[in-house]
Parts: C-alpha cells; structure tokens; sequence
C-alpha cells in the first residue's frame, strides 16, 4: 500500500550516500498482538550531524533526543545489550493529513530541534542524524506509517515521493 500524501526526501541529496530498503530491521515485528510492520522502511546513509528536514509539513507528535547507547548487531539486540524501548535511538514523528505519520530514527544525541505539539512545513530541519539506538552505521531510518484500526501497532506505506511518482 502506497502513501496518499507525497513526500520530499528528508536529506537533501547531496549528502546521501546510499539509499538502502533491505535492513535487518526492516522486516515485521510481532509480540503480543501488536504487529509492527517496517518493511516499507527507507534509510538514508549519511554522516552524523547531517541536518534531517520534515519530509511533509505537519504537527510534531512525539520526540526523544536522550539515548546515547548505540548497538550495531546484524540480529536485534537482547535487553541487556539494548533495552527495547532505546532501539529506535532519539527520532521524531510528525503527524501529516490523511492518517499518516512520518519517523525519523536513530538521531544524534540531543539533535532534535523540535517539540511536540509544533506545526512544521515541509523541508524544514527538525534534527541532526546521528548512530543512537539498533543502527549499523551513521544514517537516517525514514518511513512513514499508519497505525493499526485496532490500536496495536502500524504498518508501513510505501512513500510516494513528490516528483517522481
Ligand atoms: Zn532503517
């Protein structure tokens, strides 16, 4: 299932490296009902402290720029190597029409420029990435998202991006 809304690329190009959809994590998680389904993942290799834009305008929902712990395994980290709730690093997610979120992961410790509640247009920096959290190597973890009709969990669209689709 593709994104209604279209997006803009949260790096500007000329500091991408690699775009990359394959990752370890990129696959569906399931515990306790709860399906989280991140196979629509895209991540944006770049150096940390890349500045990171809101790919569409919308209302700042939730925030964390406080994990300094980075795990870089191929298989997901146990609790005492990562707790769980530290995997996505600092991010940020941003409420857009039509039901959709958009996250940004893995950000530099206290690199988040915004705060919940805060409206931002489109290509905004709201971030600098970072390494935080379940990431390999310095880049951005995008994607963009719809929870569950049940409450329990979300899944990932495939982004839409503004001219070329
Ligand atoms: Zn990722």
């Amino acid at each position: 299932m593709k994104t209604k809304n279209l997006y803009v690329y949260p790096i500007d190009k000329k500091y991408i490296k690699r775009i990359v959809t394959k990752a370890p994590a990129h696959k569906v998680f399931k515990k306790n009902g709860v399906i989280e389904d991140l196979t629509n993942a895209v991540d944006f290799i770049c150096d940390e402290g890349t500045p990171v834009m809101a790919a569409l305008e919308g209302v700042v929902v939730a925030v964390r720029d406080d994990v300094m712990e980075n795990y870089d395994g191929i298989e997901p980290p146990t609790e005492e190597e990562l707790p769980e709730e530290k995997q996505d690093g600092n991010y940020v997610v941003i409420r857009h029409a039509n039901g959709e979120f958009s996250q940004y992961s893995h950000l530099r410790y206290k690199g988040v420029l915004v705060k919940k509640g805060q409206h931002v247009s489109t290509g905004e920096i709201i971030a600098y990435s970072g390494n935080t959290g379940w990431s390999l190597e310095p880049h951005l973890h995008f994607m963009v998202f719809k929870f569950r009709k049940n409450g329990k969990g979300f899944r990932t669209l495939k982004v839409r991006w503004k001219g070329e689709s």
